[in-house]
């Protein structure tokens, strides 16, 4: 059951943070700041509340949908291979044989080890949210790692900006300005951490590339810098097409977590080389 997969500690953690990062934000911060009656406490709180709330939809998403698994029925196509060659066409295929299921690989699927079977346009697995991040819930992940990162920079500021027009010199006690502090120490952490992560997938986005892609990209260049050659991905199309192949063609939708209408089957990709 994939409601199974909330049963973690990994999971647990996750619920907590977002639950006392809310928690002070709203009641202490926003409230010390200027006040939940007032229209700018409250402007602040539907704005807060609906950033977490969107980040807990993306949330569930990543956690609940399946990220795609290898049909029994799938060959590969050696065709599709582009090898000329008899001998090497047969080891490239083999290659896309996974021993652990027994089954073929689709291009850009990989065997995760935690989950025990293979997974379509497989990302990472993540502890987080007790799942592999591939084919059919990267966006959500993705999503997710956005509104998570607004609203800790959201949560910061609020830090901030109570701080500055606070009265420290009389009313409160030293408790009191330690937890100021090591909440705005752990919320800067928190965003500086979140946003290197977003910046990375979109890096990634931009360039239509998986993790696991870009570390056999690593290799793969270097083997090709070796004999003299250059080597290109073979999925990037272009900035503006690897965003619309991975977040959808209508712009409107690119941060709908639930929105995939653009995917198929995640057993075929189209290459660089299928526009020559
Ligand atoms: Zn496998
Ligand atoms: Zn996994």
């Amino acid at each position: 059951m994939k409601c199974k997969r909330f049963l973690s500690i990994s999971i647990l953690g996750v619920f907590l943070l977002i639950g006392f990062v809310y928690y002070t934000t709203v009641f202490i911060f926003i409230e010390d700041w200027v006040g939940l009656q007032s229209s700018a406490g409250s402007l602040n709180v539907i704005i807060f509340t609906f950033l977490v709330s969107l980040c807990f939809f993306s949330f569930f998403v990543c956690v609940l949908t399946d990220p795609g698994h290898v049909p029994d029925s799938y060959v590969p196509d050696i065709e599709e291979s582009g090898v000329p060659d008899e001998e090497r066409r047969k080891n490239s295929v083999q290659s896309r044989h996974c021993d652990k299921c027994s089954t073929f690989k689709p291009p850009r699927a990989h065997h995760c080890r935690v989950c025990r079977r293979c997974v379509l346009r497989m990302d990472h697995h993540c502890i987080w949210i007790n799942n592999c991040v591939g084919y059919w819930n990267y966006k959500a992940f993705f999503t997710l790692v956005l509104y998570a990162t607004i609203g800790s920079i959201y949560s910061t500021v609020m830090i901030v900006a109570c701080s500055i027009q606070k009265d420290w010199e009389f009313s409160e006690r030293v408790s009191f300005k330690i937890f100021y502090v090591t909440s705005g120490v752990m919320m800067v952490a928190l965003s500086l951490t979140l946003g290197t992560l977003l910046g990375w997938h979109i890096y990634l986005i931009i360039h239509n590339m998986t993790t696991i892609e870009y570390y056999e990209g690593v290799r793969a260049a270097w083997l090709a810098r070796k004999s003299g050659q250059s080597y290109r991905h073979p999925f990037d199309h272009g900035v503006y097409k690897n965003i619309t192949l991975v977040l959808g063609p209508n712009m409107l939708k690119w941060l709908c977590p639930t929105a995939l209408s653009h995917l198929k089957d995640g057993l075929n990709f189209p290459t660089s080389r299928d526009r020559l």
